[in-house]
């Protein structure tokens, strides 16, 4: 049986009929998932156990209704958001994949742009969430040197623990003093907060979606500069965004900035090559 059982019963009952074609579907990073048939509609699942990841899926499908509620770039739609004996889980809406086209990367560069629009007064968000299998704290502040360093860098500096020496912690705190002078001013925009290759879909008819978010508000510049890090959105995505979003006068010098979060993140996940990566970045401070 590919779903726990606990599960699958819970959903014959929801949906008042058997599951078909219940498939594991592979590609994700920490949850299991699957599709299925219910009602001749195919849906899509990811579960865990709530004591692996303490609600893990339940940020999730808020980060989901959050981009949802502003209305300018599609999600999945959330069917259920569970916890049962132990496992949470997620049905979405099952969304057919599709090749990226130039018209596809037109429309998403737009839509990432709007969604950026969407400002407020304080970075941060309400709640805490996950960046991959790792706490995010998303505690709000009013200017984004210290959000980046108290909310972003800090907490994945202590968790790398001894690997980084005292002259690499004495670069990071130069660079933290530099911060100011470097970053552009800006309102916080909503962002995706973990925008790579695998976290978008191209729907069948070349629809964008966006899934699997950590979002919160902050620098629109780090969106951006976390697409460039693993490669694969087209030139057109980015022409497209400026068209609506004009990024300021030396982007491409603070990429590496911005980072070192996902960079720290990685070698707390994942370790090796990354710490070399990060040393190359704060070497000049
Ligand atoms: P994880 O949180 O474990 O990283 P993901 O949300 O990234 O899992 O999803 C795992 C796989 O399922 C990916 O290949 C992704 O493209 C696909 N996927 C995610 N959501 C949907 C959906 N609603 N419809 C179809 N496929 C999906």
């Amino acid at each position: 049986m590919v779903l726990p059982i606990e599960i699958h019963d819970f959903l014959t009952i929801h949906f008042d009929t058997g599951l078909n074609g219940v498939d594991p579907v592979m590609g994700g990073c920490i949850n299991s998932a699957a599709r299925f048939t219910a009602h001749n509609k195919q849906y899509f699942i990811k579960w865990n156990k709530e004591s692996d990841f303490p609600k893990m899926l339940d940020t999730e499908y808020r980060g989901l209704e959050l981009i949802q509620a502003v209305n300018v770039i599609r999600v999945p739609e959330v069917i259920l958001n569970k916890e049962i004996n132990g496992y949470s889980f997620l049905v979405l809406e099952f969304i057919q994949h599709s090749y990226p086209n130039d018209e596809f990367w037109r429309e998403f560069g737009i839509q990432v742009g709007l969604l950026h629009q969407n400002r407020t007064e304080k970075f941060g968000l309400e709640q805490g969430n996950y960046i991959g299998s790792l706490n995010q704290s998303n505690k709000q502040a009013l200017d984004w040197s210290s959000f980046f360093i108290e909310q972003r860098i800090l907490p994945q500096l202590e968790l790398t623990g001894l690997l980084f020496d005292a002259s690499d912690h004495r670069r990071f705190q130069r660079m933290f003093k530099e911060l100011n002078s470097i970053f552009p001013p800006c309102k916080p925009s909503l962002l995706h907060g973990d925008l790579w290759n695998g976290n978008f879909i191209v729907g069948r008819d070349r629809t964008p979606y966006l899934i699997d978010p950590s979002v919160y508000y902050g620098h629109r510049e780090m969106e951006l500069a976390f697409t460039r890090l693993f490669g694969g959105f087209d030139l057109l995505f980015y022409k497209s965004y400026q068209s609506i979003n004009q990024l300021e006068k030396g982007f491409s010098s603070r990429i590496d900035i911005y980072n070192l979060y996902p960079l720290l993140v990685h070698a707390n996940l994942f370790g090796g090559g990354y710490f070399q990566q990060i040393r190359q970045i704060i070497k000049k401070f």
